[in-house]
C-alpha cells in the first residue's frame, strides 16, 4: 500500500481543485489540506500577523471500502510512477 496502511478498510478518495493531486487518505471528511500544495509555510508571515488561512483544497471524490482501497492504491500508485491518469 502506498498511501494508506496495510489492512486498511476504508478511506476518502481525494481531488485537490488546486494542483490536481488525486491521493487517499484514511481520514474522512468533505475536504483535507491538500499534502502536496495546501502546507507551504508563508515565509513573508510576520509574527504579529494572523497565521495564514488554510485552504483545503482537497475535495473528497469517492468513499473506498473493502477491495477498493487497494485497487484505487495500486492504480494511483501506478499513475503516478506511469504520469497517466486516464484510466479515471
Ligand atoms: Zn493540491
Amino acid at each position: 500500500m502506498y498511501y494508506v496502511p496495510d489492512e486498511t478498510e476504508k478511506c476518502g478518495f481525494y481531488e485537490c481543485s488546486s494542483c490536481d493531486a488525486r491521493f487517499l487518505d484514511v481520514r474522512i471528511a468533505p475536504s483535507l489540506v491538500c499534502p502536496y500544495c495546501g502546507e507551504t509555510p508563508d515565509m513573508e508571515i510576520g509574527p504579529d500577523e494572523d497565521m495564514p488561512k488554510v485552504s483545503e483544497t482537497a475535495k473528497l471524490q469517492k468513499m473506498l471500502e473493502g477491495d477498493e482501497v487497494e485497487r484505487y492504491d495500486t492504480l494511483l500508485s501506478l499513475a503516478i510512477t506511469g504520469g497517466n491518469y486516464d484510466w479515471l
